[in-house]
């Protein structure tokens, strides 16, 4: 399918590169790094992202390039990073484009008109490197500490399940080619607001536990009070999967319409994704993401429910 990709790219100009509302690392990244190859290869590029660029990733090269758009530009083609449907990516005017879809879920979708997705890869980052590879494009520091970052955190920093020798072999070979470490993590895990700190501390506070689960969720009161944007809420999850019993963390974030994103993490012994699926979303084996209504004790009972039927579940409470 790579080879698919390319030839779609010579056969065309201008592009946009785009990812999904509510970026992370991966999506950002990846992007950054894409439109800069694209435009080393001689291409019109522009990176347009729904929701902009979450404060944490400013940092990046590039960052200062892309936009913040509800409507995609005109285009020859967009190549859309992350998504498994244009609805994802949220622009207006998706639908009517040439779409090159590149993607490494396993709940991804073939909706484009060319679909590269690899779900054994650890981020989009690495299937973005391989495009530049086989371009011919080299690597400088900037695309690398980009495609770095989007490896770094689309990992957990090398931790989460699936992290392999290959993952350090393509981390490697991005580090050569001159992203910092050290750098890179201390933008992301040292780049907090203070908000999103007294958030974790709000969330924290009414942990619940239930054998190997533990939920938090944060309400649109406590993120008004501390001043917080959406993208504090990033991370947040992982605070309640960090207790030695826990296998599944999920995470609740209240929406201005009452709805509820939550945002599943897994130690590996559940599959989020497939439970993701079943309630509309999807995402990783061990990260995963959907929405539902509320009210919150309605949107909790109906996703422990679910998760009381896994067997590491069932086993620890009826043991
Ligand atoms: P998060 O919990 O950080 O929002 O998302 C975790 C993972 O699940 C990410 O890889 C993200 O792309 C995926 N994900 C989150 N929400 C959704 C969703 O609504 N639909 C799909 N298909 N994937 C999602």
């Amino acid at each position: 399918m790579l080879d698919k990709v390319l030839q779609a790219i010579r056969a065309r100009h201008r592009f946009v590169v785009t990812s999904h509302a509510r970026p992370d690392g991966d999506g950002i990244g990846s992007a950054l790094a894409c439109g800069q190859i694209l435009r080393v290869m001689g291409k019109d590029a522009e990176v347009v992202v729904y929701d902009g660029i979450p404060r944490i990733y400013q940092n990046l090269p590039y960052a200062d390039r892309a936009i913040r758009s509800t409507t995609v530009p005109p285009n020859d083609a967009v190549v859309l990073l992350e998504c498994d449907s244009t609805k994802r990516a949220a622009l207006e005017g998706l639908d009517q484009c040439f779409l090159i879809n590149i993607d490494h879920h396993v709940s991804g979708r073939n909706f484009g008109h060319v679909n590269w997705i690899d779900p054994t890869v650890m981020a989009t980052a690495e299937l973005v490197y391989r495009l530049a590879r086989l371009a011919c494009v080299p690597i400088d520091p900037d695309i690398a500490t980009c495609l770095y970052t989007a490896l770094m955190t689309d990992t957990g920093s090398f931790m989460f399940e699936g992290t392999n020798e290959h993952t350090f072999t393509v981390a490697r070979e991005l580090v050569l080619a001159g992203a910092d470490p050290a750098q890179c993590a201390r933008h992301i895990y040292f780049g907090h607001s203070t908000a999103k700190m007294r958030l974790l501390g709000a969330a924290l506070s009414h942990l619940h536990r239930e054998g190997p689960l533990a939920w938090i969720w944060v309400t649109q009161e406590q993120m008004a009070r501390f001043n917080a944007r959406e993208e504090d809420c990033e991370g947040l999850a992982n605070y309640a999967l960090s207790m030695g019993d826990v296998q599944v963390a999920i995470f609740f974030r209240e929406l201005p319409d009452k709805r509820y994103r939550v945002s599943l993490r897994s130690k590996g012994e559940v599959n989020v994704s497939s439970v993701a699926e079943q309630f509309g979303g999807g995402g990783h084996k061990c990260a995963s993401g959907f929405s539902l209504d509320g009210p919150l004790a309605v949107a909790v009972a109906r996703v422990v429910d679910r998760l009381r039927t896994e067997p590491v579940v069932l086993n620890s409470i009826s043991g």
